[in-house]
């Protein structure tokens, strides 16, 4: 077996899980979250950096390596670490996601969707098979099953018929993966909000006997009170010996809150992505550095924060470079970004080991700023 997940133990306060995911590339301990490099790369991050800042496995998408290189270049370059120099863990998604959220002209069948790819307009096809040939090929220790990602919000019957075909595409995935000894393969519970369609789906998956399992269709514009909803009967489904994986979560509030129902590894493209708007998180809350008030600021990004950047360089400073498109801006503030969600983590798993979550989650969330009315979402 590819992936095994180790049990510590359990927040005495909330029932948050502290454990250790072992992948062939390594080990990590849980909660975690997982910098997203879409394109075999974190943007503007070197993968020394991202041992720098404990980063132990990171997320690359299939479907765009798919376009570009293409998977059959990085099979030659011999697979996704080699080719990338990344020597951590690496989870690749299906591709999924991205066919239904880029492409406005795809058209769902049994056998797979056909799509337009985003780039050229070029007509394509994905299908479980396909999807689990090109993951293979990267040679990602965690794969993700080929699932649909259905719109949200959907209708009960549009749901429950997705559902069903999902865990069909589960079947043809475990029977098309190629190399299980040495990759994973997680499957995905769908069924949007409706609790006995996820009940059904996370029945059908866990019975297939995956190593892992993620909570797909989330994270998609529904309300936050939903998602917490929608984990609290999902979690419960799932085995407690395996991996939970919430795909596409990566505010700090949904982090803790993820941590607290059972979820054990997020990613999420929010701290870098805001990053290179000159958008801050802080022990304060966010902070968009690249406002006119910052322009004399001296001080730090957060003054409680160690990372090089906050003990290196002033607020002004990187508002200049930012204001200006300079790349080392994005550099400073992806890295600080990516620093903050890393500790905070790290700090939920302390609190684990100490039973108290729940009190760091009220501490958090006050300091933050979420528990004023109309919070931001990070
Ligand atoms: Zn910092």
């Amino acid at each position: 077996m590819a992936i095994r997940y180790e049990f510590i133990k359990q927040d005495k306060q909330t029932g948050a899980r502290l454990g250790i995911v072992h992948t062939p590339h390594g080990s990590f301990e849980t909660p975690t979250f997982m910098p997203v490099g879409t394109l075999a790369t974190v943007k503007t991050m070197s993968p020394e950096e991202l041992t720098e800042l404990n980063a132990n496995i990171i997320l690359s998408n299939t479907y765009h390596l798919w376009l570009r290189p293409g998977h059959e270049i990085i099979r030659e370059a011999g697979g996704l670490h080699k080719f990338m120099n990344w020597d951590g863990a690496i989870l690749t998604d299906s591709g999924g996601f991205q066919v239904f959220s880029l492409s406005d002209l795809r058209d769902i069948q049994e056998e797979g969707v056909h799509f337009r790819n985003h780039i050229s307009g070029e007509k394509l096809f994905l299908s479980p098979e396909k999807a689990m040939e090109i993951q293979n090929a990267l040679g990602s220790d965690i794969m993700m099953a080929f699932d649909e990602c259905p719109p949200y919000p959907a209708t009960y019957d549009y749901m429950k018929a997705s559902v069903e075909r999902t865990s069909r595409w589960a079947e043809r995935c475990l029977t098309a993966h190629a190399r299980p000894d040495v990759q994973g393969l997680f499957g995905i519970v769908q069924g949007g909000e409706f609790e006995d369609l996820r009940k059904q789906s996370a029945q059908d998956l866990v019975s297939m006997d995956f190593p892992g399992y993620a909570v797909g269709g989330l994270s998609v514009g529904e309300p936050k009170d939903v998602m917490n909803r929608v984990l609290e009967f999902t979690t419960p489904w799932l085995p407690q010996d395996k991996p939970r994986y919430l795909m596409g979560v990566g505010s700090p509030d949904s982090l803790i809150d993820g941590a607290i129902r059972g979820i054990d590894m997020f990613d999420c493209v929010l701290p870098t992505r805001i990053a290179r708007n000159g958008t801050c998180m802080t022990s304060n809350g966010r902070l968009v550095v690249r406002n006119a008030q910052y322009a004399r600021d001296f001080g730090p990004i957060d003054e409680n924060c160690d990372c090089k950047v906050c003990k290196n360089y002033s607020r002004a400073y990187i508002r200049h470079l930012i204001k200006c498109n300079e790349t080392f801006g994005f550099r400073l503030t992806t890295y600080h970004n990516l620093h903050f969600l890393i500790e905070l983590m790290r700090k939920v798993r302390e609190a684990i080991k100490e039973d108290r979550l729940g009190d760091f989650r009220d501490e958090f969330f006050e300091s933050y700023g979420f528990n004023k009315p109309n919070a931001k979402n990070f």
